[in-house]
């Protein structure tokens, strides 16, 4: 649609500068505009913050017709195509916000042949009148924004996705080029196969986020452990939660000790939620508590954390999640609590799963998730190998770089918890098992006359959150098992038999420090 062949610059690279006002383009994009220039499929797996946008958007300008982006985010339709009219590309959107008599008139302009880019939602891309009217049209390509939600094996399926299937069908001629953060190996060939890709140039970029800072502590008193974190904390934050009622207790408690956030979650209307994010786009408010609806098209370029509070079911969900901190390129913390009860729960929401195909491979991505949790290895290097971008480095910006955990002898940590275990009769939970331990003066624990056994208070000279981490430990080990049909009570398996009985040896990890608040913060 623009012809500036008056340097000797490719075409593209004039426009990236021209219009866009970019001097070179980054990594791998123009390898990704030149095939799409001639016409092949592409997929592109870049990161949120990638520069995925510019893949389509140059081919949009030099290939001749308009190039129709479908994208499920209204908010981020809108700002793009703001930014585009900015730069004096002729965009538009069409979605269900706008009234009747504007989307005739971009229907119209459509037609006539005026725009370079339409930005559509899914509905309206598969809508009958909708597909007629662009077969009738030169079209340079279509974009698949946020291409994953076309499968299952996602993070994030959408049912209107699934129907874009038929477009390769409907228009074998026009190259499509399909876009996601999502890095998953599965998800990439299901995204080529729903689409109907034709060999498609595949480009795959770094999805290391080096100023992300990956922390694991094991979680023993959320709130305690909560609160203590973002009282430290810098800027702006999300914290994400498995459910809805945690979300807003959450809040709640938060709410109260003076924080400025706010709730987030599929329960409430719309528009609350939406002036939620809008006051944390402005900065109006420095905390959301959230569950997993708080998702895509968070474009804030500042937040400087984000703390899971429960573990995500997978790898790809917590990657996306902990990758809204730090888009600015400054330093980022990512800190997830996880214990074994949450692991134990999960796990069971899986298996309860109404889809019987997809329950296999959703327990080995939470089993992923999960070994994440627990190693004792580079964080980054884990989360990096998972995608297939393979490092042997260690990358000293992790819990375990910074602080390596060291061996220590456990056999005698392990008879401490194991005979208390069995004291106990296998009934109690592991924090009955640690207010024993370390001899608490409880009401509940003289009631139950538990405070004469031989091993109340043999554990005094360890705190809560150690003891924790060592039954973590023990369980992972296979010592212990946690019975969720009954109330997570501890069970001692056949392996704890010569642990017990100090016929092996035992190496643990040296539970990792407390949590200490790096620096202190006011209270807002
Ligand atoms: P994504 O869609 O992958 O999340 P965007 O397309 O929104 O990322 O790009 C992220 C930011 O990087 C934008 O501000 C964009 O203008 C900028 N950007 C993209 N490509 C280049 C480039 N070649 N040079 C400089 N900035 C770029
Ligand atoms: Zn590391």
């Amino acid at each position: 649609t623009t012809s500036l062949t008056t340097s000797s610059q490719s075409p593209a690279a004039t426009i990236l500068e021209r219009v866009f006002g970019y001097a070179t383009f980054r990594p791998g994009q123009q390898e990704v505009i030149d095939h799409l220039i001639e016409g092949k499929d592409v997929l592109v797996l870049l990161p949120t913050g990638g520069g995925k946008s510019l893949c389509y958007q140059v081919p949009a300008l030099i290939r001749e017709g308009t190039a129709i982006v479908v994208s499920p985010l209204i908010s981020l339709m809108q700002d793009q195509v703001q930014q585009l009219k900015e730069s004096g590309v002729k965009a538009a959107f069409l979605n269900s916000t706008l009234s009747s008599e504007t989307q005739q008139s971009i229907i119209e302009s459509l037609k006539a042949g005026h725009l370079d880019l339409l930005y559509v939602s899914p509905e309206r891309m598969l809508q009958f009148s909708f597909l007629q009217t662009i077969k009738q049209l030169s079209l340079a390509l279509f974009a698949i924004d946020e291409a994953h939600c076309v499968s299952h094996w996602g993070h994030d399926f959408r049912q209107d996705y699934r129907g874009l299937s038929t477009l390769k069908q409907q228009f074998p001629s026009t190259p499509i080029i399909a876009l996601t953060a999502t890095a998953d190996t599965a998800t990439q060939s299901d995204i080529v196969s729903q689409l109907a890709l034709t060999s498609p140039y595949i480009f795959k970029g770094s999805f290391d986020r080096p100023n992300i800072r990956y922390r694991v502590m094991s979680k023993y008193k959320a709130f305690e452990q909560v609160s203590k974190y973002v009282k430290a904390a810098e800027g702006s934050g999300i914290i994400y939660c498995n459910s809805r009622a945690k979300v807003d207790d959450l809040y709640a408690r938060l709410y109260r000790q003076g924080y400025k956030c706010a709730a987030y979650h599929a329960g409430m209307d719309a528009d609350e939620r939406e002036m939620v994010l809008q006051q944390f786009l402005r900065d109006k408010i420095d905390i959301v508590v959230a569950t997993v609806a708080f998702g895509m098209g968070i474009n804030k370029s500042n937040v400087r954390f984000v703390l899971h509070h429960d573990v995500p079911r997978s790898i790809e969900s917590y990657y996306q999640e902990t990758g809204r901190a730090g888009r600015d390129g400054l330093p980022a913390d990512a800190m997830l609590l996880f214990n074994e009860n949450d692991a134990a729960r999960v796990r069971q929401w899986i298996e309860q799963g109404d889809n019987l195909t997809q329950t296999p491979i959703e327990v080995q991505k939470f089993e992923a998730m999960e070994s994440f949790a627990e190693a004792q290895t580079c964080r980054r290097q884990i989360l990096l190998n998972y995608f297939s971008q393979y490092s042997d480095q260690s990358c000293g910006n992790c819990d375990i770089c910074l602080d390596p955990p060291k061996l220590i002898d456990g056999i005698v940590l392990a008879q401490k918890v194991l005979s208390c275990i069995l004291r106990l009769e296998q009934q109690a939970s592991n924090q009955y098992v640690i207010d024993i331990l370390r001899g608490k003066a409880l009401k509940r624990i003289q009631d139950a006359g538990h405070d004469q056994l031989t091993t109340y208070g043999i554990g005094k000279d360890k705190s809560d959150s150690y003891w924790h981490n060592i039954i973590n430990q023990l369980i992972h080990q296979g010592l212990i098992r946690v019975d969720i049909t009954a109330h997570a009570a501890l069970r001692l398996t056949e392996a704890a038999r010569p642990v017990l009985k100090g016929e092996c040896e035992l190496k643990l990890a040296a539970p990792r420090l407390e949590f200490k608040p790096e620096k202190e913060k006011k209270t807002l």
